[in-house]
């Protein structure tokens, strides 16, 4: 069972971001959080619009889950998908599977499919909001609930950052939400079909993604440590008050 507290605390950050950080956006790739997020903003602050990135590799499994969730919210989320030209082109050099042979081709893969489609996604607005939790991995241990995202020039907020794996699942659980089949298989995090895995015990959350790099590479350039600053105090002041 999640302790209220940290529903209500997710909560009363999402209320903030609506009132004083417009225009925001949320971002969902239909993992567990994103789903959990994705049910609060339904719920409680509906004008913070949710978007997805389509990266053309995604599992069906997660375009099924996508049906579920335009069903039962009756909710339009946007898909924002990679240029074709760059695509093309990247994969007229190096092949369809070039992101196992090398972190920078694979890392250059993620740029065409993600992170410039998110750019575009964010582009002109306020706050990004996102399901990110600090224990998923090592690259995210220091996660707070709003820092500054010096790569994309906007508030990022996090209101799962103190949430453990069983605080997400007893939630969905609880709240009888709709998830990704691949959990049911083994899948803890999901991304792409070719760089995703299912986890063994005693394997972390983020093991079965990209499981040919080293953890401290597992990122894929939407959410970079290096390129984001915690909160001054008088911001998170400010937020704590609403
Ligand atoms: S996760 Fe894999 S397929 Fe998806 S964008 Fe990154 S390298 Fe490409």
């Amino acid at each position: 069972m999640i302790n209220e507290e940290k529903i209500k605390d997710a909560i009363r950050i999402l209320i903030a971001v609506a009132d004083d950080f417009t225009p925001a956006v949320f971002s969902t790739s239909y993992s567990i959080e994103d789903m959990v997020v994705t049910d609060l903003i339904q719920r409680y602050v509906p004008d913070i619009e949710i978007f997805t990135i389509d990266t053309g590799r995604l599992p069906e499994e997660t375009y099924q889950l996508a049906q579920k969730v335009k069903e039962k919210y009756q909710v339009n989320i946007r898909s924002y998908y990679p240029k074709a030209e760059e695509i093309e082109e990247f994969v007229l050099l190096h092949g369809h599977n070039a992101f196992y042979e090398n972190v920078d081709i694979r890392k250059r893969c993620c740029h065409i499919r993600k992170v410039e489609p998110l750019k575009r996604a964010l582009s002109g607005k306020k706050a990004w909001v996102t399901g990110l939790r600090a224990q998923q991995s090592i690259t995210r241990a220091e996660l707070p609930e709003m820092q500054w995202d010096e790569q994309f020039k906007l508030m990022k907020f996090s209101p799962l950052h103190d949430w453990s794996n069983q605080d997400v699942w007893s939630y969905i659980y609880d709240n009888d939400i709709p998830y990704n089949e691949l959990y049911d298989e083994g899948y803890a995090s999901i991304g792409c079909a070719p760089c995703t895995r299912a986890i063994t015990i005693g394997e972390s959350v983020r093991a079965g993604r990209w499981w040919w790099e080293e953890p401290d590479s597992k990122e894929c350039g939407l959410h970079c440590p290096a390129n984001v600053a915690k909160a001054t105090n008088k911001e998170t002041a400010s937020l704590t008050t609403n």
